[in-house]
């Protein structure tokens, strides 16, 4: 084992969403900080999204093996790179609506209040807004307004951009007396890299201050505490064959919400024998990843290569049939280099049986896909479980009635777009290994009994051990989180700044 000979500040362990801003919003505070990232950076190539050639079912799938409830292996849908899963995102940049922040009762049960309000949130998402560069319409002037939009403090730093060959079919959907809204997105107006991610508003800021430094390659095995586990002293990472050990004073996990508590739960030691911080039980547990369905329109020959555009809430809180929140509404930017293409060959072949004789991606080309995204319920049984050896994801989707209603409902109102020509319209739901939404694992709140994090995402047990990734959710709403995650690490840093 060799000991790395610097001493830092703080070691942050991830660079995604949170950890990639986290390194951003400290680096200026001139504290020594050293970021420990497993992945490398990614070619540009690689993180081409317009192209169709290295777009393949590999490129969203980590190389190793996690396990379901009954043993099965699968390669997880997870990014290990400089940015983490924000360098193959959608960049789709939407806050929680401010209910989501509160106790909401659904069909399939309670979504707990969080510990702190929307208006706590709020100056952080706008901060995030504007580092990210979203583009997106909010205010009286707005493009189509969603009336489930919370206040914002701030506009977009940026109009957002035209709906391009959706044109037609959101004033058909407008129509309908619904609010399909530009999707909000993180772009940087780059011709070869235009999707903003955590690596070009995050670590590449954070590495322009002499006192960060990066190390790729390098994945963290275990946290390592003094012996009255009270703090921990050293991290311990693989890089090539070499085991290190790195030393600081503040420890940050940003490893996305299923590694961060993995690592918990695999540096146990005697004064924490289920798990380090993990006095509650909770590390691990109540596991959420929203419930996902890709529902395809056929249409007019496209270039199978544009960007996601829409979003609609209308029956974000329900509808006049379904006193209960159901979900949103998104597009899927064109199938060729969308998600769907990789995950969802069922959806796929229906389509084949539609128009036989084509081949995917002239079927890609000829089609307009949709997801339709519910909210799921804590549930403590769903969650992360380590044997010692092998890394099992325990989870049962719930809250699916809602979920049903809002797919059965966005097919009700493409047939009203279609007319009689339109549909049928396949539909598949996305497989345990796409755990794109996950959060929760290591909620916060106040009580250390009923959470593993403070408000400040701190753990109730280690005064130095900090979680800064989707982890700390106590629900996970409805839209996608990285704004979220975001908005906490620049809430977070600036606390960790203060310190
Ligand atoms: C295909 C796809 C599309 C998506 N689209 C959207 C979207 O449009 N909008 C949206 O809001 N969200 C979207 N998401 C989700 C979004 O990307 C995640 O919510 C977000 O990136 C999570 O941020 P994070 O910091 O929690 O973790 P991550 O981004 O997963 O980052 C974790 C980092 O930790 C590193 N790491 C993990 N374990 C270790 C270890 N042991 N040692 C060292 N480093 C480690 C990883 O390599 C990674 O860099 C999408 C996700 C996917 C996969």
């Amino acid at each position: 084992m060799i000991i790395d000979d610097q001493h830092y500040d703080i070691i942050i362990i991830g660079t995604g969403a949170g950890g990639g801003t986290l390194a951003h919003r400290l680096a200026s505070s001139g504290k020594r900080i050293l970021i420990l990232e497993r992945g490398d950076f990614m070619a540009l190539e690689e993180q081409n999204r317009t192209s169709v050639d290295v777009f393949k079912r590999e490129r969203y799938h980590a190389p190793e093996q996690w396990y379901d409830q009954d043993g099965e292996p699968f390669a997880p849908q997870t990014n290990y790179a400089v940015g983490g899963n924000t360098k193959i995102y959608a960049a789709a940049l939407l806050r929680l609506r401010d209910r989501d922040f509160t106790a909401v009762p659904h069909q399939g049960g309670l979504s707990p209040a969080w510990p702190l309000g929307y208006s706590d949130f709020e100056p952080y998402y706008s901060e995030a807004e504007q580092l990210y560069q979203v583009h997106g319409n909010w205010g009286s002037d707005s493009l189509g307004h969603d009336p489930t939009e919370p206040e914002h403090s701030q506009g977009y730093p940026f109009p957002a951009e035209p709906h391009g060959v959706l044109e037609q079919d959101v004033a058909a959907i407008a129509a309908q007396g619904l609010h399909p809204t530009p999707l909000p997105l993180s772009l940087t107006r780059q011709d070869d890299d235009p999707t903003g991610d955590s690596q070009v508003f995050g670590i590449d800021l954070a590495l322009k201050h002499g006192n960060v430094t990066l190390k790729t390659n390098a994945r963290v095995t275990a946290l390592h505490t003094n012996s009255s586990g009270q703090v921990v002293k050293a991290v311990e990472a693989r890089i090539g064959d070499q085991a290190f050990l790195f030393l600081g004073d503040i420890i940050v996990l940003a490893c996305g919400a299923i590694n961060s508590a993995a690592l918990l739960l695999q540096s146990a030691n005697e004064k924490h024998p289920n798990g380090l911080g993990n006095g509650s039980g909770l590390v691990g547990r109540n596991l959420m990843k929203q419930s996902l369905t890709a529902i395809i329109q056929r249409s007019q020959p496209n270039s199978g290569t544009f960007r996601r555009s829409v979003s609609l809430n209308d029956f974000y809180w329900g509808d006049g049939e379904f006193d209960f929140p159901m979900g949103h509404i998104e597009n899927i930017g064109g199938l060729l280099q969308d998600v769907i293409y990789a995950e969802s060959p069922p959806v796929l072949s229906v389509l084949a049986k539609l128009m036989p004789g084509a081949g995917l991606a002239q079927l890609a080309k000829r089609s307009i896909g949709w997801w339709a995204q519910s909210e799921t319920l804590p549930d403590p049984d769903n969650r992360i479980r380590w044997n010692g050896k092998k890394l099992f994801l325990d989870y049962k989707a719930n809250n699916l009635e809602a979920h049903d209603r809002l797919v059965y409902r966005w097919i009700e109102v493409l047939k009203a777009v279609d007319g009689p020509r339109g549909g049928p319209y396949p539909r598949g739901e996305v497989p345990i290994q796409v755990v794109a939404n996950q959060c929760g694992t290591c909620r916060f709140g106040k009580d250390p009994a009923t959470s593993v994090l403070d408000l400040n995402c701190r753990s109730h047990e280690v005064e130095n051990l900090y979680v800064v990734d989707s982890s700390f959710f106590p629900s996970s709403g409805s839209v996608s989180p990285a704004l979220t995650i975001i908005a906490n690490a620049l809430r977070v840093g600036e606390y960790l700044a203060a310190r």
